[in-house]
């Protein structure tokens, strides 16, 4: 097994306020790390034009991923327009054959923006394509499929409001420093909203539902995460393999 992780998710810092902690663990033992973003955050502003703001989040995307030593790549769809459509199907399969992951980490089917939604969708097809034949798109087909998990919700919430109940914790404690360090590396987000709340939420809302999850484990910092175990996927959950002390698994 190639030892090769790769996160893919929509915004520059949603990889870092939902599963920074475990890319890091995973660095630890010896695992490559490779981060992307579907769009560059080319929307999240309210003084730059979306070349300006693009070029600052896709420099603060790659300060925090330098933190663990990881690879960013950024997709370039734009914020609000991340489609489930040939050309983006095409794009990520692309991205994922290039990095050649054994797992892949991504957003949930659920949550509280369509472009995560969108983005779970083309995750989950990108990983079942990996090594489809008769999809010409500039990279080789490559098997097994990889091992695919879903990250919590923004706040834990789908879009009903429910609480999502994660099937198994990651016990981030030890890499709560240098999660908080790599979410610290988008300024430009925590000022705005910094400007918007009057503090500083966006650390302290990454550290509650760190801690949230810790709870729920025993533990003081966690991530969730929900194993996508659909038709053609793998079906153990080798991160119990790879992090066995770290792993938590919920009891049905
Ligand atoms: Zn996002």
């Amino acid at each position: 097994m190639q030892k090769t992780v790769l996160g893919i998710f929509a915004h520059p810092d949603d990889a870092e306020m939902l599963c920074a902690g475990t890319l890091s663990l995973l660095k630890g033992v010896g695992w490559s790390v490779h981060i992307a973003t579907l769009s560059p955050g080319d929307k999240g502003t309210a003084e730059y034009s979306k070349e300006e703001i693009s070029s600052i989040r896709r420099k603060e995307a790659r300060s925090a991923a330098s933190l663990i030593d990881a690879t960013y790549h950024c997709l370039e769809f734009e914020d609000a327009y991340i489609l489930y459509d040939r050309e983006s199907i095409n794009r990520t399969t692309a991205l994922v054959r290039k990095v050649k992951p054994a797992v892949v980490f991504t957003l949930p089917p659920s949550d509280y923006m369509v472009d995560h939604e969108m983005t779970s969708l083309l995750v989950r097809t990108a990983c079942f394509c990996t090594g489809v034949k008769n999809m010409d798109i500039g990279e080789p087909p490559f098997e097994p499929v990889p091992w695919l998990y879903y990250s919590d919700p923004v706040e834990g919430k789908d879009t009903f409001g429910n609480h999502v109940k994660p099937s198994f914790y990651v016990d981030i404690s030890s890499e709560m420093e240098i999660k908080t360090k790599m979410l610290e590396c988008h300024e430009s987000q925590r000022n705005w909203l910094r400007e918007h709340h009057k503090m500083d939420n966006y650390i302290i809302s990454m550290q509650k539902h760190s801690k949230e999850r810790g709870d729920e484990a025993g533990t003081a910092y966690a991530e969730g995460f929900i194993q996508h175990l659909g038709h053609g996927y793998p079906q153990d959950n080798i991160l119990r393999e790879i992090l066995p002390e770290y792993i938590m698994v919920n009891q049905p």
